[in-house]
């Protein structure tokens, strides 16, 4: 069963012609362009945890090569190659079918290519790896955010919490809400067009106050945040207004970019990502010198929300 799977893994995978040796031997071989350096991220998605047990399998597929790709972005690297992990309750050659239609069209899009991985009996669980590749001195990291330097975050976050807070009330569920929780779209060209500009970077996964407090741990600083600047979708606009800034602020998983800037690079970072015609991004508040991150509303009030982000444990 285990070889059947595989094989039809090795039939579907795509093939760049830096891969020397892909899916069937020991080993993948890869030919790292010189000069380059190469950036290495890991996800495991859990059902139940990471997406719903009853989830369709092409999004679950998406969604396990999204996340992993949108660490790739966070650090301003290019994505080249992906391995592959699944822990399967039993041969389920139906679901590796749909899970690796969402998987491969990611890919595709990204020209990343499957390279390996490792197939196993167990929970339902999904591991996957990538590689991407990077300028020597132009990754994004989370430490580098200097006091004074402006808060941005690319898109409208808010809206994958929206849509599972939806789901796990059994309402209706809008259904470009739903796309954003089912299949974010990792901001591949938007970490690369602020490499090389931003001061800071990180995608937001766990809720923007949580990912943005890693930001300041990791740079020595705070951070305060307006909640009036965060860029609101039309659909959560329509949905629960009154709920926006919960969702806005602490839901995860919507995979946009946070990152910080110096004043001075407000014209750069505006140019860069429209050049891109990916995804735009908003200023939404300034890094400090008293750690933590606040946010203020309005009126000028400290704003604390009910819940921070999600913690595994
Ligand atoms: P080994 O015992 O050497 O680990 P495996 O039987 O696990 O060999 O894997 C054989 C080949 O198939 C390897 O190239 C491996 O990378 C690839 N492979 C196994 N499972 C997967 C998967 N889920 N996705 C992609 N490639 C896989
Ligand atoms: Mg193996």
């Amino acid at each position: 069963m285990e070889f059947d799977l595989i094989s039809r893994i090795r039939d579907r995978a795509p093939r760049r012609v830096d891969v020397v040796l892909g899916i069937g031997d020991d080993a993948a071989l890869l030919q790292v362009p010189s000069g380059m350096q190469l950036v290495v991220a890991m996800d495991t998605l859990n059902a139940g945890v990471h997406f719903p047990a009853a989830a369709a399998p092409a999004d679950i597929g998406w969604k396990a090569l999204a996340v992993n790709l949108s660490d790739l972005a966070a650090m301003g690297a290019q994505p080249a190659w992906c391995t592959l992990s699944l822990s399967l309750p039993e041969a389920a050659s139906a679901f590796v079918d749909g899970f690796l239609d969402g998987f491969l069209e990611l890919a595709a899009r990204h020209d990343v290519s499957l390279v390996g991985g490792d197939t196993t009996r167990g929970p339902l669980s999904i591991c996957v790896a990538v590689h991407g590749l990077v300028e020597p001195g132009r990754a994004l990291r989370r430490a580098g955010a200097g006091v004074g330097d402006d808060v941005w975050v690319t898109g409208t976050p808010g809206d994958a919490a929206a849509a599972l807070a939806a789901l796990q009330a059994g309402a209706a569920v809008d259904r470009a809400l739903r796309a954003r929780l089912d299949r974010p779209t990792p901001r591949v060209a938007a970490g690369r067009a602020l490499a090389g500009i931003a001061s800071a970077c990180i995608d937001v996964s766990d809720g923007l106050l949580a990912d943005l407090g890693h930001v300041c741990a990791a740079s020595g600083t705070g951070a305060c945040i307006e909640l009036e600047a965060l860029p609101v979708s039309k659909a959560l606009t329509r949905f629960r207004p009154e709920l926006r800034w919960p969702w806005q602020a602490t839901g995860g998983d919507d995979y946009e970019l946070c990152f910080t800037a110096p004043a001075a690079q407000r014209e750069a970072v505006a140019t860069a990502l429209a050049a891109t015609g990916e995804i735009g991004a908003t200023r939404i508040g300034r890094i400090e010198t008293s750690t933590g991150v606040r946010a203020r509303s309005p009126d000028g009030t400290p704003w604390t929300p009910a819940m921070p982000g999600y913690r595994h444990f």
